[in-house]
């Protein structure tokens, strides 16, 4: 394929065999003027070609990567027979365009932003990944960089997770950071949440003769008792602090004014630290309400931060930042299914993720650049 030609454009076959034309990304210049080319390159999700062929062809001009195209998905690697590897990934898709692309700028100098669909979730942290990509021709750790698609739909569409069911091999590592916005902090691992559910049985009765009943709803004032006195626990995992929370979230149960109810549901939720299994956490809430049956009707197990890995605590140090826990479900524990403990590491605010006026602060760009270099050269 063409490397970067001075018409700014590149003509690349797509995957259909035609010929489209993608713009050409500068890999060896300014990350923040390289994030503003990204969000001129429209990529809501199932519309990734044109900036996947875009990062493809500006990483196949690397000479040190391995380049991979798999559907949307561009993988880069090293192989230097380092004795580590790690994996940095990212989403190249966004939601959809709220009349915020083309970019634009605001400020100067140390406090430029750039706004525009994209900009914090995540092109901002695509962009460092491109730089670092193809400065780090040396890196002091393997390298796999993956950049996939369809994040911000339904997980069974996830780039991430289609490489990791059909093509795992790729995703090796022994650590993974997601480029994700976090401010430029590191945000570890990730909670994982159980659904539970409680049927409570009664003897329905008229309610002229409750004697002659068990009402099931008042069996449930117990369970609820229990849940609303227990404190929830705060649990240390590699280093950072996980919330965990144990609440009801739905209840029914009754079937008329004058009739003793005879069975009441109570759905209850709860979200732990990512040291425990799945059995571990259902035996958790069983040992929290005793004497009450409950079915597991859902889970998802979490990630752990995995700080305790070398690769991790020189991650850390170069960083120069805190780490703190990470309390959402991300795609963090997709790695975590594979055994590869991951962080979330990116710039931009994450609350301005998905909203119109997000952006990205330049700053944070570099400073997450920079941090990357000096962990991996
Ligand atoms: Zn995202």
């Amino acid at each position: 394929m063409a490397c970067a030609e001075d018409t700014g454009v590149s003509k690349v076959p797509s995957m259909s065999g035609a010929t489209v034309e993608s713009p050409v990304l500068d890999l060896a210049g300014d990350p923040v003027a390289l994030l503003q080319t990204l969000i001129d390159i429209e990529s809501v999700s199932g519309d990734e070609q044109r900036i996947a062929d875009a990062v493809e062809t500006a990483l196949r001009c690397c000479g040190h990567l391995e380049v991979i195209r798999d559907g949307n998905v561009v993988v880069a690697r090293t192989h230097l027979d380092r004795a580590e590897r790690v994996v940095i990934a990212g989403h190249l898709d966004t939601v959809p365009i709220a009349d915020n692309v083309p970019h634009r700028t605001r400020n100067e100098g140390e406090d430029l932003e750039i706004w525009g669909r994209g900009a914090c979730d995540m092109k901002g942290g695509v962009a460092v990944q491109l730089v670092c990509a193809a400065t780090l021709t040396q890196p002091r750790r393997d390298v796999t960089w993956i950049f996939y698609d369809n994040e911000e739909v339904a997980a069974e569409l996830n780039g991430l997770g289609r490489i990791g069911r059909e093509r795992p091999e790729l995703l090796d590592g022994g650590f993974a950071v997601l480029c994700e916005p976090t401010n430029g902090e590191i945000e570890g691992g990730c909670q994982g949440t159980m659904r539970l559910v409680c049927e409570l049985a009664g003897v329905a009765a008229h309610s002229a003769r409750a004697w002659m009943g068990h009402n099931a709803i008042h069996d449930a004032g117990a369970l609820l008792q229990l849940l609303a006195d227990h404190e929830p626990a705060q649990v240390d995992v590699d280093g950072l602090t996980y919330r965990e929370g144990l609440n009801a979230v739905a209840i029914s149960g009754g079937i008329a004014g004058n009739v003793i109810p005879d069975r009441c549901r109570v759905e209850i939720n709860y979200r732990f630290a990512p040291d425990k299994s799945a059995a571990e956490a259902a035996a958790y809430v069983r040992g929290v309400l005793p004497g009450f049956e409950l079915e597991v009707t859902d889970v998802a197990t979490g990630a752990r931060p995995g700080l305790d890995q070398p690769a991790a605590a020189e991650f850390l140090t170069a960083v120069g930042a805190g780490a703190s826990a990470k309390f959402g479900w991300t795609d963090v524990a997709r790695f975590a299914e594979m055994g590869i403990p991951a962080v979330n590491f990116g710039p931009g605010n994450p609350s301005k993720a998905h909203a119109d006026d997000e952006f990205c602060p330049a700053a944070e760009v570099y400073r997450c650049r920079d941090a990357l270099l000096a962990w991996l050269r």
